[in-house]
């Protein structure tokens, strides 16, 4: 498990993180959500030890994090840290070793992740010829190469078309499934709400909204219900308990106060044709719009 306590840490007079803390269990996946310069690359360098922290601790297993443990370690970035003259095979094996690994052990391992991300041609291809998504593969294919306990994952889906965001996706539960803690950073909520079962969001280093995303969402009781039909908005807005009608392209999100709303609001259309009558959650971009004030899908 990964314990991250009450860290903080200040650039000159520049407070970037701010008391944070946070558990990952294994095989658990953690979402760091915070928008540009919220602190989350600091974070990520803090607990990978590159980083000293101002205060705080942070242990993985009850170690603290040092060169003992940063074999156990992955980490996958956003910048291209790759050697692009390298071919994609001699890169992987250099990570491998510098991780201590047997040269064949790598070579397996890379082959497989080669196949399963359906680019065994480039093997044997210089990395700078590569598109920009398949060298993203090589670089997630570095940090995992070792089977690492912990992965640090900062905006791994950047850049991505959403076949690769879903290919990226599956080798991340693969990860979890093996036992792996997962942290990845994003500045996209419907990332994080589509695989983290836990998360943080960080505004200036400081953290304004955290726990199970299952808790979050229940504590939080605002529903949206989504209705296709012929349907009078004046009406439904005259329902006690209803926030707001939102007319989009193809149907109305009516945003109630609570569940207790769903009966009054169905009562309301009744009487005309309805195609679909759907009770949602509130999504984590709404629930941050309302505590924080501002929106996250800029
Ligand atoms: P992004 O999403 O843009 O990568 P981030 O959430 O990762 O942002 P950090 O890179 O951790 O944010 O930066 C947090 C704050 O600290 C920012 O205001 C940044 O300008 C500042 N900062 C980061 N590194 C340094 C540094 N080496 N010296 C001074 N200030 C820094």
């Amino acid at each position: 498990m990964l314990e991250v306590k009450k860290i903080s840490k200040s650039y000159g007079n520049h407070l970037a993180v701010d008391q944070l803390s946070f558990k990952v269990e294994k095989g658990e996946i953690f979402g760091l959500l915070g928008e540009n310069g919220a602190g989350k690359t600091t974070t990520f360098r803090i607990i990978m030890g590159l980083l000293e922290a101002n205060s705080g601790t942070v242990t993985l297993d009850g170690k603290k994090i040092d060169y003992s443990v940063t074999d156990r370690i992955g980490f996958v970035t956003e910048e291209r840290s790759l050697l692009t003259k390298l071919t994609v095979k001699d890169q992987i094996v250099y990570y491998g070793i510098l991780k201590g690994m047997p040269e064949e052990e790598i070579l397996k391992r890379l082959d497989t992740w080669l196949e399963k991300f359906g680019i065994t041609e480039y093997k044997n291809r210089k990395i700078k010829e590569l598109s920009k998504g398949n060298q993203q593969k090589i670089q997630f294919i570095a940090g995992v190469i070792n089977t690492p306990e912990l992965l640090i994952l900062d905006e791994p889906f950047s850049g991505l078309d959403p076949i690769n965001v879903k290919m990226f996706q599956e080798a991340i539960l693969e990860m979890k499934e093996r036992g792996c803690s997962i942290i990845f950073s994003s500045h996209q909520m419907e990332h994080i709400e589509l695989f983290c079962e836990k998360l943080v969001i960080l505004v200036h280093g400081q953290v304004v909204l955290g726990g199970y995303l299952k808790d979050i969402k229940k504590e939080y009781r605002k529903k949206n219900i989504f209705i296709q039909g012929d349907i009078s908005v004046e009406k439904i807005k005259k329902v006690s308990g209803v926030v707001d009608v939102i007319s989009n392209a193809e149907e109305y999100q009516v945003k109630i106060e609570s569940d207790e709303v769903v009966d009054s609001v169905f009562q309301a259309v009744s009487k005309s044709k309805i195609r679909k009558f759907v009770v949602e959650e509130a999504s984590l971009n709404e629930i941050f719009i309302e505590k924080v004030g501002e929106s996250y899908d800029k």
